[in-house]
């Protein structure tokens, strides 16, 4: 019997509604050539449903989909209403109860663009952010409001667990790549977190001999991402530091319409989310202008986490053989719409 795999599609605002039925389309053939099955459930938790009942999704929406295998995520989120709003009322609750703790963000200089860095010919990195814990905590407060003597706190929390895990994975991919490993680190700075994160990757480091771990600070690091792209094959990065890293990287390789990310619960336990970057775009929304290569690429994320392996290669050969013919959107300097670029990219596949 052909495997099946559910997966529950939130395509949410803006150009997420334009984007997401392109993939689909393409993830659709796929399925019917390599012979698996796609149940797609469609989740309409978007703007309009929070502006019309009050919630982003049902106070049951995480229960809805822990049967399900992943979650495809188009963008939430429209300039009336809160970020607050798509964060803690969608995005966050699904991160936390389903473990997600890797975020996995792959960089790529794809054929027929050029790195926004003179001399630069090829990026081909990932970067793994811890996603669950570190700076973004809730740990904290204000005293003295308003008054001169006024004073924020913010606690970030690492676990010897938690950045044990995310090392492992981490190492575990440059294995599988090209054996090496940068670990982001600010230990001459941020005196006890850093030392301990460092502390404990080096320790998962000592189980892959054949990973070469080059541990570097954050400051340099920044600066070797932009004026070296191509030194990196995979970097690890605690929450901040990952979050800023994975822009900083896509920004060098092009444009923000084609990165994809995937939210990983490695062990899958739960489902994990795979997602373009880019988010709503409402002032090109409507239009047929959206870039659907981001959308592409984070499904074939998901089909490789699915195990369909070849399915995924797939996708992304097809789309970066449309990208090297020299036809892509407006954003990357062509004249294709959403759909004739989806057309020619669903046309190169099962071919
Ligand atoms: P959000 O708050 O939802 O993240 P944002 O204001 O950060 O939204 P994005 O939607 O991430 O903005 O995109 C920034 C700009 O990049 C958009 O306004 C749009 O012009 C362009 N852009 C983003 N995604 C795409 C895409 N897929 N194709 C073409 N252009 C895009
Ligand atoms: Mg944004």
């Amino acid at each position: 019997m052909a495997n099946r795999h559910i997966i529950d599609v939130i395509a949410g605002d803006g150009i997420g509604r334009e984007v997401m039925p392109a993939a689909i389309r393409c993830l659709d053939k796929l399925s019917a050539v390599h012979g698996f099955e796609l149940e797609w459930r469609e989740r309409d938790w978007n703007s309009e449903r929070y502006l019309r009942d009050g919630a982003m999704m049902p106070k049951n929406g995480i229960e809805q989909m822990s049967d399900g295998d992943a979650i495809f995520l188009g963008a939430v989120g429209t300039p009336e209403i809160p970020d607050d709003v798509t964060l803690w009322g969608l995005l966050i609750p699904i991160r936390r109860d389903f473990m997600q703790y890797i975020n996995l963000r792959p960089t790529k200089l794809l054929p027929g663009l050029e790195a926004r860095v003179r001399g630069v010919d090829s990026i081909d990195l990932m970067v793994v952010r811890e996603n669950v814990e570190g700076e973004y905590s809730e740990v904290g407060g204000r005293v003295y409001r308003g008054r001169p003597e006024e004073i924020a706190i913010q606690e970030a929390i690492f676990t010897r667990t938690g950045v044990d895990r995310v090392a492992r994975f981490a190492f575990d991919l440059a294995a599988r790549r090209t054996g090496r490993l940068v670990s982001a680190t600010k230990s001459n700075g941020i005196i006890h977190s850093m030392p301990f994160w460092d502390e404990v990757v080096a320790g998962v480091g000592a189980e892959y001999p054949q990973v070469e771990l080059e541990s570097v600070l954050i400051d340099a690091l920044a600066a070797r991402g932009v004026l070296h792209p191509s030194s990196f094959d995979v970097v690890v990065a605690s929450n901040l530091f990952g979050d800023i890293l994975s822009d900083l990287f896509s920004a060098v390789a092009g444009s923000i319409g084609i990165a994809p990310s995937a939210n990983l619960n490695p062990e899958r336990e739960f489902p994990s989310l795979f997602e373009p970057v880019h988010g709503s775009a409402p002032d090109i929304a409507g239009k047929g202008l959206a870039n659907p290569v981001g959308q592409m690429w984070a499904g074939a994320m998901m089909l490789d986490h699915l195990g369909e392996t070849a399915a995924a290669a797939e996708i992304i050969s097809a789309f970066e053989g449309v990208l090297a013919s020299g036809n892509s959107t407006r954003d990357l300097g062509g004249s294709l719409s959403t759909d004739d670029f989806t057309d020619a990219v669903f046309d190169r596949l099962g071919a």
